[in-house]
Protein backbone atom coordinates (compact mmCIF):
# COMPACT_ATOMS: atom_id res chain seq x y z
CA UNK A 1 0.00 0.00 0.00
CA UNK A 2 0.79 3.51 -0.75
CA UNK A 3 2.18 5.63 2.09
CA UNK A 4 -0.45 8.64 2.47
CA UNK A 5 0.44 12.02 2.30
CA UNK A 6 1.22 13.39 6.12
CA UNK A 7 -0.76 16.12 7.58
CA UNK A 8 0.99 19.37 9.32
CA UNK A 9 3.49 20.29 7.38
CA UNK A 10 4.85 23.28 5.39
CA UNK A 11 7.10 23.26 2.44
CA UNK A 12 10.65 25.41 2.33
CA UNK A 13 12.90 26.37 -0.18
CA UNK A 14 15.00 23.65 -2.26
CA UNK A 15 12.29 20.61 -1.77
CA UNK A 16 12.56 20.35 1.70
CA UNK A 17 9.59 20.71 4.20
CA UNK A 18 8.94 21.60 7.80
CA UNK A 19 7.13 19.45 9.57
CA UNK A 20 5.02 20.73 11.95
CA UNK A 21 3.56 17.64 14.26
CA UNK A 22 5.39 17.58 16.80
CA UNK A 23 8.20 20.40 18.78
CA UNK A 24 11.12 18.98 17.10
CA UNK A 25 9.54 20.87 14.15
CA UNK A 26 12.13 18.82 11.86
CA UNK A 27 13.38 20.11 9.03
CA UNK A 28 13.24 17.12 6.21
CA UNK A 29 15.22 17.55 2.73
CA UNK A 30 14.17 15.40 0.09
CA UNK A 31 14.88 11.26 0.59
CA UNK A 32 15.06 11.87 4.35
CA UNK A 33 12.94 10.85 7.36
CA UNK A 34 12.62 13.60 10.75
CA UNK A 35 14.14 12.59 13.74
CA UNK A 36 10.74 9.94 15.05
CA UNK A 37 11.63 7.70 11.78
CA UNK A 38 7.98 8.18 10.99
CA UNK A 39 7.77 10.55 8.63
CA UNK A 40 9.54 11.04 4.98
CA UNK A 41 9.82 13.63 2.62
CA UNK A 42 9.01 12.29 -0.58
CA UNK A 43 9.99 14.71 -4.10
CA UNK A 44 8.79 17.55 -1.77
CA UNK A 45 5.99 16.24 0.30
CA UNK A 46 5.89 15.01 3.09
CA UNK A 47 4.44 11.14 3.83
CA UNK A 48 2.93 9.12 6.50
CA UNK A 49 5.94 6.66 5.55
CA UNK A 50 5.12 4.39 8.75
CA UNK A 51 0.96 4.65 8.29
CA UNK A 52 -0.54 1.17 9.12
CA UNK A 53 3.06 -0.68 10.01
CA UNK A 54 2.99 -2.37 13.79
CA UNK A 55 5.64 -3.70 15.01
CA UNK A 56 3.47 -5.47 17.08
CA UNK A 57 -0.72 -7.05 17.40
CA UNK A 58 -1.41 -7.92 21.30
CA UNK A 59 -4.40 -8.48 22.97
CA UNK A 60 -2.95 -7.48 26.54
CA UNK A 61 -4.27 -6.68 29.54
CA UNK A 62 -5.85 -2.80 29.94
CA UNK A 63 -4.10 -2.99 33.34
CA UNK A 64 -0.53 -3.56 31.28
CA UNK A 65 -0.93 -0.14 29.97
CA UNK A 66 -0.93 0.56 32.57
CA UNK A 67 -4.13 2.38 33.08
CA UNK A 68 -5.82 1.06 36.13
CA UNK A 69 -9.00 3.10 36.18
CA UNK A 70 -10.58 2.47 32.24
CA UNK A 71 -12.35 -0.89 32.09
CA UNK A 72 -10.06 -2.82 35.02
CA UNK A 73 -9.78 -6.58 33.75
CA UNK A 74 -10.66 -6.01 29.90
CA UNK A 75 -7.98 -7.10 27.30
CA UNK A 76 -7.12 -4.39 24.20
CA UNK A 77 -5.49 -4.55 20.97
CA UNK A 78 -2.13 -3.26 21.31
CA UNK A 79 -0.08 -1.95 18.58
CA UNK A 80 2.67 0.47 18.02
CA UNK A 81 5.17 1.94 15.17
CA UNK A 82 8.49 1.62 14.77
CA UNK A 83 9.88 4.78 16.17
CA UNK A 84 9.82 7.71 18.34
CA UNK A 85 10.31 11.71 18.41
CA UNK A 86 12.04 11.24 21.87
CA UNK A 87 15.83 9.39 22.34
CA UNK A 88 15.25 8.48 26.13
CA UNK A 89 18.89 6.90 26.85
CA UNK A 90 17.03 4.61 29.45
CA UNK A 91 14.22 3.53 27.11
CA UNK A 92 12.95 0.14 28.36
CA UNK A 93 11.74 -0.38 24.62
CA UNK A 94 14.60 0.94 22.41
CA UNK A 95 14.97 -2.19 20.35
CA UNK A 96 10.92 -1.12 18.72
CA UNK A 97 11.30 2.75 19.70
CA UNK A 98 15.32 3.61 18.74
CA UNK A 99 16.30 0.71 15.99
CA UNK A 100 14.68 -0.92 12.85
CA UNK A 101 12.24 -3.49 13.79
CA UNK A 102 9.86 -6.06 11.41
CA UNK A 103 6.61 -4.42 10.80
CA UNK A 104 3.45 -5.92 9.65
CA UNK A 105 0.38 -4.09 8.24
CA UNK A 106 -3.25 -3.63 9.55
CA UNK A 107 -5.44 -1.03 7.61
CA UNK A 108 -7.62 1.13 9.96
CA UNK A 109 -10.86 -1.13 9.18
CA UNK A 110 -8.82 -4.64 9.37
CA UNK A 111 -7.45 -3.40 13.40
CA UNK A 112 -11.07 -2.18 14.47
CA UNK A 113 -12.44 -5.73 13.36
CA UNK A 114 -9.80 -7.53 14.92
CA UNK A 115 -10.80 -5.84 18.49
CA UNK A 116 -14.39 -6.08 18.03
CA UNK A 117 -14.92 -9.69 19.91
CA UNK A 118 -16.15 -10.62 23.44
CA UNK A 119 -13.60 -9.44 26.34
CA UNK A 120 -11.81 -7.30 24.08
CA UNK A 121 -12.55 -3.51 24.94
CA UNK A 122 -10.86 -1.43 22.02
CA UNK A 123 -7.64 -0.65 20.48
CA UNK A 124 -4.05 1.12 22.52
CA UNK A 125 -1.98 2.96 20.46
CA UNK A 126 1.08 2.14 22.43
CA UNK A 127 4.72 0.27 22.83
CA UNK A 128 6.44 2.89 20.85
CA UNK A 129 5.07 6.36 20.52
CA UNK A 130 1.86 6.70 18.95
CA UNK A 131 1.37 10.44 18.89
CA UNK A 132 3.49 10.56 15.80
CA UNK A 133 1.89 8.29 14.48
CA UNK A 134 -0.67 10.72 13.78
CA UNK A 135 -2.56 10.12 10.17
CA UNK A 136 -3.17 6.44 11.02
CA UNK A 137 -4.15 6.68 14.62
CA UNK A 138 -6.95 9.42 13.74
CA UNK A 139 -8.22 6.84 10.91
CA UNK A 140 -7.98 3.69 13.33
CA UNK A 141 -9.30 5.53 16.11
CA UNK A 142 -12.53 6.66 14.05
CA UNK A 143 -12.76 2.98 12.60
CA UNK A 144 -12.97 2.12 16.27
CA UNK A 145 -15.47 4.42 17.31
CA UNK A 146 -17.67 3.24 14.33
CA UNK A 147 -18.09 -0.17 16.14
CA UNK A 148 -18.13 1.68 19.38
CA UNK A 149 -14.75 0.54 20.65
CA UNK A 150 -12.80 2.25 22.85
CA UNK A 151 -8.88 3.86 21.96
CA UNK A 152 -6.26 4.70 24.26
CA UNK A 153 -3.07 6.01 23.36
CA UNK A 154 0.27 5.35 25.41
CA UNK A 155 2.44 8.30 25.17
CA UNK A 156 5.30 10.67 25.70
CA UNK A 157 3.12 13.72 25.37
CA UNK A 158 5.16 15.68 22.85
CA UNK A 159 3.24 16.82 20.19
CA UNK A 160 2.07 20.24 19.59
CA UNK A 161 -1.25 21.48 20.46
CA UNK A 162 -3.13 21.51 17.48
CA UNK A 163 -2.97 18.66 16.09
CA UNK A 164 -3.55 16.86 19.81
CA UNK A 165 -6.95 18.33 20.18
CA UNK A 166 -7.69 16.62 17.08
CA UNK A 167 -6.99 13.20 18.69
CA UNK A 168 -8.94 14.41 21.61
CA UNK A 169 -12.05 13.63 19.46
CA UNK A 170 -11.14 10.47 19.21
CA UNK A 171 -9.23 8.53 22.11
CA UNK A 172 -11.16 8.41 25.35
CA UNK A 173 -8.02 7.74 27.63
CA UNK A 174 -3.96 8.23 27.69
CA UNK A 175 -1.91 6.82 29.80
CA UNK A 176 0.94 9.73 29.47
CA UNK A 177 4.71 9.47 30.71
CA UNK A 178 5.91 12.23 32.67
CA UNK A 179 9.74 11.19 32.86
CA UNK A 180 10.69 13.86 35.25
CA UNK A 181 10.06 17.76 36.19
CA UNK A 182 13.61 18.54 35.23
CA UNK A 183 14.30 20.39 32.36
CA UNK A 184 17.56 19.60 32.03
CA UNK A 185 16.61 15.50 32.29
CA UNK A 186 14.15 15.88 29.38
CA UNK A 187 16.99 17.90 27.10
CA UNK A 188 20.00 15.37 28.11
CA UNK A 189 18.46 12.53 28.99
CA UNK A 190 15.47 12.16 26.05
CA UNK A 191 16.45 14.39 23.58
CA UNK A 192 13.46 16.80 24.18
CA UNK A 193 11.74 19.78 27.20
CA UNK A 194 9.74 19.71 29.42
CA UNK A 195 7.50 22.51 28.77
CA UNK A 196 5.46 21.28 25.62
CA UNK A 197 4.93 17.81 27.80
CA UNK A 198 3.45 19.51 30.50
CA UNK A 199 1.32 21.83 28.47
CA UNK A 200 -0.46 18.60 26.43
CA UNK A 201 -0.80 16.58 30.19
CA UNK A 202 -2.48 19.82 31.15
CA UNK A 203 -4.57 19.80 28.11
CA UNK A 204 -5.85 16.28 28.27
CA UNK A 205 -6.64 16.78 31.89
CA UNK A 206 -9.03 19.32 30.81
CA UNK A 207 -11.07 17.36 28.78
CA UNK A 208 -13.23 14.69 28.66
CA UNK A 209 -10.39 11.72 28.39
CA UNK A 210 -9.29 9.63 30.82
CA UNK A 211 -5.78 10.14 32.05
CA UNK A 212 -3.58 8.47 34.07
CA UNK A 213 0.63 9.35 34.49
CA UNK A 214 3.38 7.30 34.49
CA UNK A 215 6.58 8.12 35.94
CA UNK A 216 9.53 5.66 35.54
CA UNK A 217 11.88 6.15 38.41
CA UNK A 218 15.51 6.02 37.78
CA UNK A 219 18.29 5.77 40.20
CA UNK A 220 20.58 8.72 40.38
CA UNK A 221 18.28 10.77 37.25
CA UNK A 222 14.96 11.48 38.23
CA UNK A 223 14.78 9.40 41.98
CA UNK A 224 15.06 12.57 44.29
CA UNK A 225 12.87 13.15 47.13
CA UNK A 226 12.37 17.19 46.02
CA UNK A 227 12.01 15.99 41.80
CA UNK A 228 9.18 13.35 43.14
CA UNK A 229 6.89 15.54 45.61
CA UNK A 230 7.02 18.23 42.65
CA UNK A 231 5.74 15.58 39.95
CA UNK A 232 3.14 14.85 42.36
CA UNK A 233 2.40 17.84 43.23
CA UNK A 234 2.27 19.17 39.94
CA UNK A 235 -0.53 16.26 38.98
CA UNK A 236 -2.39 16.63 42.49
CA UNK A 237 -2.96 20.44 41.72
CA UNK A 238 -4.75 19.95 38.34
CA UNK A 239 -6.69 16.91 39.67
CA UNK A 240 -5.64 14.92 42.79
CA UNK A 241 -7.72 11.76 41.14
CA UNK A 242 -5.73 11.41 38.73
CA UNK A 243 -4.06 7.84 39.16
CA UNK A 244 -0.07 8.13 38.97
CA UNK A 245 2.07 4.68 38.32
CA UNK A 246 5.36 4.92 39.58
CA UNK A 247 7.40 2.16 37.61
CA UNK A 248 10.41 0.59 38.00
CA UNK A 249 13.83 1.13 35.58
CA UNK A 250 15.53 -1.92 34.52
CA UNK A 251 19.07 -1.13 32.69
CA UNK A 252 18.63 -0.61 29.09
CA UNK A 253 20.04 1.31 25.89
CA UNK A 254 22.44 3.46 26.81
CA UNK A 255 21.92 3.12 30.79
CA UNK A 256 23.26 0.48 32.67
CA UNK A 257 22.44 1.32 36.25
CA UNK A 258 21.29 -1.09 39.03
CA UNK A 259 17.45 -1.76 39.02
CA UNK A 260 15.85 0.68 40.87
CA UNK A 261 15.30 -0.60 44.66
CA UNK A 262 11.94 -1.17 45.81
CA UNK A 263 12.17 1.40 48.56
CA UNK A 264 12.75 4.30 46.73
CA UNK A 265 9.88 3.22 44.58
CA UNK A 266 7.87 2.47 48.08
CA UNK A 267 9.38 6.41 49.20
CA UNK A 268 8.10 6.91 46.01
CA UNK A 269 4.40 6.42 46.57
CA UNK A 270 4.35 7.72 50.32
CA UNK A 271 5.70 11.21 48.63
CA UNK A 272 2.70 10.95 45.85
CA UNK A 273 0.38 10.39 48.90
CA UNK A 274 1.11 13.15 51.04
CA UNK A 275 1.02 15.38 47.94
CA UNK A 276 -2.21 14.92 47.91
CA UNK A 277 -2.88 12.44 45.28
CA UNK A 278 -5.75 9.73 45.87
CA UNK A 279 -4.58 6.70 43.45
CA UNK A 280 -0.46 5.59 43.22
CA UNK A 281 0.32 2.97 41.99
CA UNK A 282 3.65 0.69 41.55
CA UNK A 283 4.64 -1.08 38.60
CA UNK A 284 6.79 -3.75 37.38
CA UNK A 285 7.85 -4.76 40.65
CA UNK A 286 6.17 -7.71 43.30
CA UNK A 287 4.57 -5.47 45.97
CA UNK A 288 2.18 -5.94 48.71
CA UNK A 289 -1.33 -4.87 47.84
CA UNK A 290 -1.88 -1.29 49.22
CA UNK A 291 0.66 -0.61 46.23
CA UNK A 292 -2.02 -2.31 43.29
CA UNK A 293 -5.20 -2.55 44.60
CA UNK A 294 -7.83 0.10 44.44
CA UNK A 295 -9.79 1.51 47.09
CA UNK A 296 -12.90 3.40 47.41
CA UNK A 297 -11.89 7.00 48.60
CA UNK A 298 -14.85 7.24 50.84
CA UNK A 299 -15.22 3.75 53.04
CA UNK A 300 -11.78 2.25 52.54
CA UNK A 301 -13.38 -1.00 50.53
CA UNK A 302 -10.99 -2.40 47.99
CA UNK A 303 -12.84 -2.11 44.61
CA UNK A 304 -10.10 -3.99 42.57
CA UNK A 305 -7.50 -6.15 43.88
CA UNK A 306 -4.26 -6.89 41.46
CA UNK A 307 -1.47 -8.95 40.81
CA UNK A 308 0.80 -9.04 38.39
CA UNK A 309 -1.35 -8.28 35.45
CA UNK A 310 -4.29 -10.16 37.31
CA UNK A 311 -7.29 -8.81 38.29
CA UNK A 312 -10.70 -8.87 40.57
CA UNK A 313 -12.95 -6.21 40.30
CA UNK A 314 -14.10 -6.84 44.05
CA UNK A 315 -16.40 -4.24 44.99
CA UNK A 316 -17.06 -2.57 41.80
CA UNK A 317 -20.68 -1.21 40.16
CA UNK A 318 -20.08 0.24 36.95
CA UNK A 319 -18.08 3.32 38.13
CA UNK A 320 -19.01 3.45 41.86
CA UNK A 321 -17.91 1.63 44.87
CA UNK A 322 -20.41 -1.68 45.45
CA UNK A 323 -20.33 -0.91 49.37
CA UNK A 324 -20.99 2.78 50.01
CA UNK A 325 -21.74 4.25 46.38
CA UNK A 326 -19.13 6.62 46.00
CA UNK A 327 -17.46 8.07 42.86
CA UNK A 328 -14.26 5.97 42.39
CA UNK A 329 -13.10 7.98 39.93
CA UNK A 330 -13.39 4.50 36.74
CA UNK A 331 -14.47 4.95 33.34
CA UNK A 332 -16.38 1.06 33.43
CA UNK A 333 -19.88 1.85 32.09
S1 LIG B 1 6.70 14.31 14.16
FE1 LIG B 1 8.64 13.38 13.55
S2 LIG B 1 9.22 14.43 11.67
FE2 LIG B 1 7.63 15.66 12.64
S3 LIG B 1 8.71 17.19 13.87
FE3 LIG B 1 8.31 15.46 15.21
S4 LIG B 1 10.10 14.13 15.09
FE4 LIG B 1 10.21 15.55 13.37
Amino acid sequence: MEAPKARYWEPEADGAVRCTLCPHRCRIVPGKRGTCRLRENVSGELVAAAYGRTIALNLDPVEKKPLYHFYPGWTILSVGPNGCNLGCRFCQNYASSQLEAPTSHVSPEELARMADRPGCRGVAFTYTEPLVWFEYVMDAARACKARCLSTVCVSNAYLEPEPFDELLGVIDAFNFDLKSMDPAFYREQCGGELEPVLGIIERAMGSPAHVEVTNLVIPGQNDSPELLQKLARWIAERNPRTPLHFSRYHPAWKFNAPPTPESTLQRAWKIAKEAGLQYVYLGNVSVESRYADTCCPKCGAVLVRRSGYRVEVAALSGERCAACGADADFVNL
